[in-house]
């Protein structure tokens, strides 16, 4: 067995979603051996930060919260897709070929996985693929980009995956996992009333 850690290391220097400043994780530390007995420090982190898992609140008005997440949906049998060769945008168009199915975990690996800034092109799912998905009733959906879309103003993409229950987990550091299948546990922060929460995510190759 051999686990691969897919998780953004997070720290302040991290790329975050637009670059924007405000969306940096802050630690602070409020303890030392120099200052006090012992160290502790708390963390200042944007919902969306790093890898996370986005709950139906996030962007359907009076969806469910990320504590109430199936847990068996982010411990799962997954397949990892290789979408490299995608420029801007997966559509349907570049699904079609693969062979996914009902009740299966994708996880899309494209050229963000090699970045270690922001792109604000970023490789998203256009809303034909995640409609795609949906009618294909897979469990969720995993992506190496800080969000699933962009340049979306209706976010048809989020509605269509999280209107239809299928977990959505942005936020992957794929630049060394090869394509196929893996168990993935991505689990989330239990935050009460939560739009979404970071998780450590791994894959484990059996
Ligand atoms: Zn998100």
């Amino acid at each position: 067995m051999k686990i691969h850690d897919i998780s953004m290391m997070i720290h302040k220097d991290m790329p975050v979603y637009n670059n924007i400043e405000d969306k940096r994780p802050r630690v602070e530390v409020v303890s030392t051996y120099e200052t006090g007995s012992h160290y502790e420090s708390r963390i200042r982190l944007d919902i969306h930060t790093g890898t996370h898992l986005d709950a139906p609140l996030h962007m359907v008005e009076g969806g469910d919260t990320i504590e109430n997440i199936d847990l068996y949906k982010c411990i799962t049998q997954c397949t990892v897709f290789d979408l490299t060769s995608v420029d801007l945008q997966i559509t349907k168009a570049d699904l079609e070929g693969l062979d996914i199915k009902e009740g299966q975990f994708v996880i899309f690996k494209t050229k963000t996985s090699f970045l270690t800034e922001f792109d604000f092109n970023f490789v998203f799912l256009e809303k034909s693929a995640a409609e795609y998905l949906r009618d294909k009733k897979i469990k969720g959906v995993g992506m190496d980009a800080l969000g699933v879309e962009r340049s979306q103003p209706g976010h048809e993409t989020h509605k269509a995956l999280l209107g239809s229950g299928i977990i959505v987990l942005e936020g992957l550091a794929l630049k060394d996992i090869q394509p196929g299948e893996y168990t993935l546990i991505a689990l989330p922060l239990k935050i009460q009333g939560a739009e979404g929460a970071p998780a450590r995510a791994v894959l484990i190759e059996q």
